[in-house]
């Protein structure tokens, strides 16, 4: 595992390692009816140039191979969310369990990711933006995606495909019927070419999480489409009280040596979703002082 992670003051990872971590072990945080929900996207060396380890969205393939191999080795092993839902509802212990989601489906889950969970017999949850994937390779800004050939056989072996929209859009910025589009023509595309039902959907970009009404708006239009779960970059492990459709996660990358991992999948990590609120909360204020109508942040017109 490289040292890489100590270069770089990272206040997440000191705070977490030093403080909240060793607190939520004391207070016994880490619960047996939680479930970590692991988020990678692109298993490769440096796919969008530098930029801070917090926003990475890479992992080079010997690091995802180190962290997948200590996760088998701990006795971890993979469930989907369908299942993770089903253990909240019955109360049916989910120690030693997490899901492994991938967004935007760069090719190198079928090159890098795919042999190596197959090696350690884990499952995972793909996201696809559908408009990113063709019957031949698509490079956009300078990534490569999955073909529909290579998502067939995925799904062949056991791979479960979800959605990312259609166009990795800001659902919040959208009306009504481009929202339905979005969520609604991504989910009827991957069905058609795989002849499987698509039940979850992977909000793009940062969920809108202190906008209420939104979150109940899209809630109800993810389930008037069929969907039965769903995931967000809300950080934190899932839990029972969690909505459904918009499951926190947490997001692992380059940086995690297995130190901030184990961490991350015990509950060390669930204190960053309070300061990722407040900014969130304080960015929604200042945009509503500063005159700005709702409609200019992209909420009004779906309220109606
Ligand atoms: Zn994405």
């Amino acid at each position: 595992m490289p040292l890489r992670a100590f270069q770089l003051p990272r206040i997440d990872r000191l705070a977490t390692l030093y403080a909240f971590y060793p607190i939520a072990k004391l207070i016994g945080w880490s619960s047996r009816y939680s479930v970590p929900i692991l988020t990678y996207h692109s298993i490769s060396e440096n796919l969008f140039g530098k930029v801070h380890p917090y926003h990475q969205i890479n992992t080079p393939a010997s690091v995802f191979a180190t962290q997948m191999k200590w996760l088998r080795n701990e006795g971890y092993r993979t469930i989907d969310l369908g299942e993770a839902l089903d253990g909240f509802e019955t109360g049916r212990s989910l120690a030693k369990r997490f899901v492994l989601t991938f967004d935007d489906g760069y090719e190198d889950f079928y090159t890098d990711a795919f042999p190596l969970l197959l090696q350690c017999g884990f499952s995972a949850t793909v996201f696809l933006a559908t408009d990113r994937i063709r019957d031949s390779a698509v490079r956009v800004e300078g990534a490569d995606y999955l073909t529909w050939r290579e998502v067939r056989e995925l799904h062949a072996q056991g791979i479960t495909f979800g959605s990312h929209s259609v166009t990795h859009a800001d659902l919040r910025s959208l009306g009504p019927d481009q929202i339905d589009y979005e969520i609604g023509y991504s989910k009827e595309t991957i069905e058609q070419k795989l002849g499987a039902s698509v039940e979850s959907f992977s909000y793009p970009f940062a969920l809108p999480e202190e906008d209420g009404d939104f979150i109940r708006y899209l809630a109800d239009a993810l389930q008037n489409m069929g969907y039965l779960h769903g995931v967000s970059s809300t950080i934190g492990r899932a839990m029972p009280k969690d909505e459904r459709y918009f499951l926190p996660r947490l997001s692992v990358n380059s940086w995690d040596d297995v130190e901030l991992l184990r961490a991350k999948i015990e509950g060390g990590y669930d204190w960053l979703h309070w300061p990722q609120w407040f900014y969130k909360f304080a960015h929604h204020s200042v945009a509503l002082m500063a005159g700005r109508s709702l409609d200019q942040i992209g909420s009004r017109e779906i309220r109606s």
